[in-house]
């Protein structure tokens, strides 16, 4: 395919980069990447050892000590430089992110674009890097507050949002001085050699020394778990699944390292007797089979009352079946195949748990099979009436499946219903009701990091901050002042007078 060597893209591919060095280590076993679309090989890499993570983090230590002292704008200068390049490569990054991890081409273009709007937005950011200033109680003293570069900082993250996860961290970080080293899934590794490639590309023409952007695949054993417990790895940023966040923060946090967590999510849509069911409906079905329902934002449960449920479950069922499912690099196909086998496997049986529980299936519920599905990778999108209390409900399971659950009376008995999760990501309200919407977004309200009104859970911008409480995580990356979790802050007292004086009045003589 022309497009991978356009990227870079190798049969065989090193597993490490250290900007445009890469490693040559073949011994530690090869990563067949396989594409979910028609379950053939695309290309494989060579795993990274532990020896070579080693020699990034000294490569990364000395770039550090390079990169902090350039000044933020012109560390934005190469952000601006790297977001062009992006631009010129958007066509063919988004048809291996597609390839890949089978998202809609759509969709993938759309990832794509998420980076270029980050480089953007951190060549912005790299001009307002600032902090505070406040009158200080002691004559002729200043106090100020100012923000400085924290170090190394790691990035682990999923495969479905395999360019824009990346890029929201990365891009940040290098603008406030950080140097970066990012472990990608390793069901999306391609994706994040061509990345590293593209920016390769800026860093030579720039004449820039190895170490500013790091990047290795390898085994969670041989490379994860050293990268969560090594010191010279101030911050951690962690994106995946809620399981796998708890254990980074007990071993990030066993040495006071810090973390940014973004995890898993169980986000609701509140469908009121006030709402405006045409404007609803789209948002619904984006939210709960965009990406296969397997964002991070993804619909998993809509509240409905009473009064309009029948209707609004009747026109859902309708609108599922003219959801095109199909090859996603397709442009016409809404949906593509799940990211692999196993996560078919986890879709049966959350199915089966949903049977089990009661639940009745209004559509779907089924692998797909026959010409074009031979990957066994595509999946129904699917419609469950359940209770929210139920164990399978309370989890998130990262496949398309849509809880309809019923409720009546006040908007506060939806609300309670949609807080009874573990997790606290994305939030919706469907409704035209001021009192309603207000007290959905009040201190009363939704307990996520995200709420929206008449406009459904997924598809954030990233000129706000993103993240979710309680399982989530409680991190925040991308717009807004999400840039100081990359930074440390320091208060400083400057004495420009030519006494001594000490803050709350204490006298000292000598
Ligand atoms: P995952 O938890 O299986 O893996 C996430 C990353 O952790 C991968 O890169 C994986 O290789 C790595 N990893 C696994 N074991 C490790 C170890 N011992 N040490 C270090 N790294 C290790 O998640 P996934 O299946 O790739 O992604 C799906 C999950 O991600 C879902 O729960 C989804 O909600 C969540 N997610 C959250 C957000 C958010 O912003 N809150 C965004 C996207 C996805």
């Amino acid at each position: 395919m022309d497009f991978l060597r356009e990227l870079g893209i190798e049969d065989k591919n090193s597993g490490a980069s250290t900007g445009q060095e890469w490693t040559k280590t073949k011994n530690q076993g090869e990563l067949e990447v396989i594409s979910p679309i028609d379950g053939r090989g695309i290309a494989s890499v060579y795993s990274a050892s532990g020896e070579d993570l080693e020699k990034i983090l000294r490569k990364a230590e000395e770039a550090f000590h390079f990169w902090c002292m350039v000044p933020a704008p012109k560390r934005g200068e190469i952000v601006r430089q790297i977001g062009l390049r992006v631009r010129a490569y958007q066509k063919p990054l988004g048809r291996l992110v597609t390839l890949e991890m089978g998202k809609p081409i759509q969709e993938s273009w759309g990832e794509v674009q998420e980076m270029i709007d980050i480089c953007d937005f951190a060549v912005g950011q790299s001009r307002q890097l600032w902090g505070f200033t406040m009158h200080s109680e002691r004559p002729r003293h200043r106090m100020y507050e100012q923000y400085h570069p924290l170090g190394i900082v790691g990035g682990i993250t999923t495969f479905n949002f395999p360019v824009a996860v990346w890029s929201w961290n990365a891009m940040i970080a290098a603008v406030c001085g950080d140097v970066v080293l990012w472990k990608p899934s390793s069901k999306t590794p391609l994706t994040a050699i061509a990345v590293q490639r593209v920016i390769g590309q800026v860093l030579r023409e720039n004449h820039f020394p190895e170490g500013v952007f790091n990047v290795i695949i390898g085994r969670g054993a041989e490379v994860g778990e050293r990268i969560l417990n090594d010191r010279r790895i101030p911050l951690i940023s962690i994106t995946g699944s809620t399981a796998l966040g708890r254990h980074v923060s007990e071993v990030v946090g066993g040495r006071l390292g810090r973390t940014i967590l973004e995890l898993g999510g169980n986000n609701a849509i509140i469908i009121t007797a006030e709402a405006d069911l045409k404007l609803a409906l789209p948002a619904v079905v984006f939210g709960a089979v965009g990406t296969a329902g397997q964002r991070c934002t993804t619909t998993r449960r809509i509240i409905i009352h009473d009064e309009v449920y029948g209707q609004f479950t009747t026109a859902l069922v309708k609108a599922y079946q003219g959801v095109r499912i199909g090859n996603p690099l397709e442009e016409r196909n809404h949906m593509g195949p799940l990211v692999d086998k196993a996560a078919v496997e986890t879709y049966l049986q959350a199915l089966d748990r949903v049977r089990k529980a009661g639940g009745r299936v209004l559509y779907g519920g089924k692998v797909l099979g026959g010409p074009g599905f031979e990957s066994g990778c595509y999946v129904a999108p699917t419609l469950a009436e359940a209770e929210n209390h139920w164990e399978i409900v309370q989890e998130e399971t990262f496949a398309p499946i849509l809880y309809l659950i019923r409720y009546s009376g006040e908007v506060k008995n939806a609300i309670a219903l949609h807080n009874a999760v573990p997790q606290g990501l994305s939030s919706a309200i469907f409704s035209n009701h001021l009192r309603e919407v207000e007290e959905f977004l009040s201190h009363q309200g939704s307990d996520c990091g995200i709420a929206n009104v008449n406009i459904g859970t997924s598809g954030a911008e990233i000129g706000g901050a993103f993240g979710g409480e309680k399982e989530t995580g409680g991190g925040r990356e991308s717009g807004s002042d999400a840039w100081k979790a990359y930074m440390r802050r320091q208060t400083n007292t400057l004495n420009w007078g030519t006494d001594m004086p000490l803050a709350q009045g204490i006298k000292f003589e000598l």
